[in-house]
């Protein structure tokens, strides 16, 4: 792909920061999504900039239609959209199921689960070529937590990430002959701000020497990965979720 749209979900910070720096910086246009941070996404933007590269910050909740749908708008203005990655995701505060409220519960799988289904069928209405799209790439974001099930921290979240790797196989499949390719990536415990958005500032520190390779991941190391993903190096690879965890939660 080269001077194509790729459209990073939560592309601001984290995992999706250190994916749109890498796409942008292989010469492609990219729409840098995010909720609240302004200025991060700004900052991005100016940083992709001034490395020569093209980017857009968009606003938008991807659990909100309307949004969602301007973010593609957005993308369509910039050129043709040949990528999706579905990365924005959230936790919540470690609770037991019994503890949960419907509002948690809501809040949880409209932006991990139907966010991510509404921009892979915006994204597939664009690539398709049932659509007269010509091609793409999508990928999503799981999680280790969907194999280990994350009890008295957040089953929810876990569940969540559960229904992205099926929503990745069934898509995958849906289109498989339409041009469109449709990944997973399941990233381990990865150096981000998440873990203090779920309560737990230290996690990572804490649980570095429990993890099989003794460190956390980063978020370029997963970005590398999604970028393999993207391009045509990986032309014969759908339906298919690659483990980036460093060894966590490999067995099924
Ligand atoms: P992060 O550092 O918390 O960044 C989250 C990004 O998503 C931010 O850009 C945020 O925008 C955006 N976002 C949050 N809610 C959104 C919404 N409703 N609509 C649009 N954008 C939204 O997260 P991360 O650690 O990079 O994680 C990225 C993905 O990887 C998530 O799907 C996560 O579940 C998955 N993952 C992460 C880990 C890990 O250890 N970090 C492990 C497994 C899976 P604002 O800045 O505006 O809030």
């Amino acid at each position: 792909m080269t001077d194509t749209v790729v459209l990073v979900t939560g592309g601001s910070r984290g995992i999706g920061a250190a994916v749109s720096r890498k796409v942008a910086a292989l010469g492609h246009k990219v729409i840098v999504n995010y909720t609240h941070n302004q200025a991060a996404a700004d900052a991005l933007v100016e940083e992709i900039k001034a490395a020569g590269g093209e980017a857009v910050a968009v606003q938008g909740d991807v659990q909100n239609e309307a949004d969602v749908l301007h973010l593609f708008a957005e993308a369509d203005k910039l050129g043709t959209l040949k990528g999706l990655v579905n990365n924005a995701g959230v936790v919540d505060y470690s609770q037991r199921v019994d503890e949960m409220t419907l509002e948690r519960l809501t809040r949880m799988f409209s932006i991990n689960v139907i966010g991510a289904f509404l921009c892979a069928r915006e994204a597939v209405r664009r690539m398709s070529t049932k659509h007269g799209g010509t091609g793409g790439v999508i990928v999503n974001l799981g999680s280790a937590a969907s194999k280990l099930g994350s009890p008295s921290q957040y089953v929810d979240y876990a569940a969540s990430k559960g229904a992205i790797d099926t929503m990745t196989v069934g898509l995958a499949l849906e289109v498989a002959d339409e041009g469109v390719r449709v990944n997973g990536i399941r990233p381990g415990i990865i150096d981000t701000d998440i873990h203090a958005s779920g309560g737990h500032p230290d996690r990572v520190a804490q649980l570095r020497s429990k993890l099989p390779m003794k460190r956390a991941g980063t978020a370029d190391e997963v970005a590398e990965a999604i970028l393999w993903l993207l391009s045509d190096q990986s032309s014969y690879t759908t339906g298919a979720i690659l483990d980036v965890s460093g060894g966590r939660a490999i067995l099924p």
